[in-house]
């Protein structure tokens, strides 16, 4: 067995070479990986703005009345020059002249006959300056980043209106086991319902993969060696579930090897998430996760998002932050590193959600994040401070 830190350097060296590129429309490049720095086209603001509905006065200029020489609305292009004693009334967004000191907000004016005067204008200048935000060439996203709704604003924002994006990496998913059934009138003695593929199908999708194969196989080594065959043709990434235990019946792991592919990670000090095979070749990479549903939710995260970021030059880490127990926890003391199911209580601590095990996927739903419990440890009192490691979902 190896520790998750080892399994994971193993993972960052074996992974080389990159999905191809293509430039697409900024609009729909969501979920997609950048190819190369965005550097912004255009200024922002591209003129000095109003950041108020009021008047705009020169800068030092001390007039106790002034006149008020035009209405700018946002959209005009505004006036030139502005006099001493001479005022334009502007709207948010409208362009200030030159030599415009502050705008002076509505609230604060009386106007009466074409001149205006001010009761106690705020210090403030009311003004957003040309450039202040983004100017031209600035960086605006870096390679790398993966889009969503802030990126494509600020992409459309500074002009830029394509992008080139890594090509969605392509997987398949393959559930594995003769008690596996899609549909519930199949459901017989013995069967379970298959919820790892549903639950990879929609893990890929929405870190945005695209699913090209889908299916569900029986233990059988010879199906399995030509499944794993296929979907290697036609898959960056090959996900399978099931199979790579110690079991009588776990053949996965010759079926990769009659494949091509080399087997460099096939136990890994965590639980779950101890049967984690990875294997890679010319064919292609191939993940064997285990068959219980919160070890393929938890090392999908853990390793199939890493190795889809290797993929893409996109970095991808499940967020680990610090927090304390809530109550003091005994425990059988393991010989693995631990995620345990938790929710966070609104004093911001970790309480371990009433969980029975790998397969019990239920209690993930009403969990905030799993508690990173070292191995070894029988007894922690309330208020000790533990690792917690959630992953994007958890905000749905
Ligand atoms: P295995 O790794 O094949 O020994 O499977 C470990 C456990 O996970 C067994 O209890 C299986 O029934 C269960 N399991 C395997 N595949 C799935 C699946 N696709 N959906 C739900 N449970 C599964
Ligand atoms: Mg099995």
């Amino acid at each position: 067995m190896i520790s998750l830190e080892t399994a994971i350097s193993i993972l960052q060296d074996k992974i080389r070479g990159r999905v191809p590129t293509e430039t697409i429309p900024v609009r729909e490049a969501a979920g997609r990986i950048l190819a190369a720095d965005q550097k912004s086209k255009v200024n922002l603001p591209p003129f000095d703005k109003s950041a108020m509905d009021g008047y705009a006065i020169l800068e030092d200029d001390p007039s106790e009345t002034y006149r008020v020489v035009g209405v700018v609305s946002a959209g005009e292009p505004g006036i030139d020059k502005l006099e001493p004693g001479t005022t334009v009334k502007v709207m948010t967004g409208a362009p200030v002249p030159p030599g415009v000191g502050k705008v002076v907000m509505i609230e604060q004016a009386v106007e009466k006959d074409g001149y205006v005067q001010f009761e106690k204008p705020s210090a403030s200048r009311h003004i957003c300056k040309k450039a202040e935000d983004i100017a031209v060439g600035d960086t605006i996203v870096k390679a790398g980043a993966r889009v969503g709704p802030l990126e494509i604003s600020n992409l459309t924002g500074c002009g830029i209106s394509t992008v080139e994006v890594s090509k969605p990496v392509r997987a398949a998913v393959i559930a594995t086991g003769d008690e596996l059934v899609d549909s519930p009138s199949d459901l017989g003695p013995g069967k379970i319902m298959n919820t790892n593929g549903p639950l990879l199908c929609e893990l890929t999708r929405r870190w945005g993969l695209d699913v090209t194969l889908s299916e569900v196989l029986p233990d059988d080594p010879p199906k399995l060696t030509k499944a794993i065959q296929n979907a290697l043709t036609r898959a960056d990434i090959v996900l399978v579930s099931g199979g790579v235990s110690v079991g009588d019946f776990d053949y996965v792991p010759d079926a990769i090897r009659q494949c091509g592919l080399e087997i460099h990670i096939s136990r890994v000090a965590t639980k779950p998430g101890k049967p984690l095979t990875f294997a890679t070749g010319e064919k292609g990479i191939l993940f064997g996760l285990p068959g219980n549903p919160v070890a393929v939710y938890v090392t999908f995260h853990v390793y199939v998002l890493r190795a889809v970021g290797l993929l893409t030059g996109w970095t991808y880490e499940p967020k680990v932050f610090k927090i304390r127990l809530a109550k003091e926890r005994r425990q059988k003391p393991g010989d693995r590193l631990a995620f345990v199911p938790s929710r966070i209580t609104a004093e911001g601590l970790a309480e371990p959600v009433v969980y029975h095990g790998s397969a019990h996927i239920n209690a993930v739903m009403g969990a905030d994040g799993f508690l990173m419990i070292p191995a070894g440890i029988e007894r922690l009192p309330a208020g000790a401070e533990l690792k917690m490691m959630t992953f994007e979902e958890w905000s749905r």
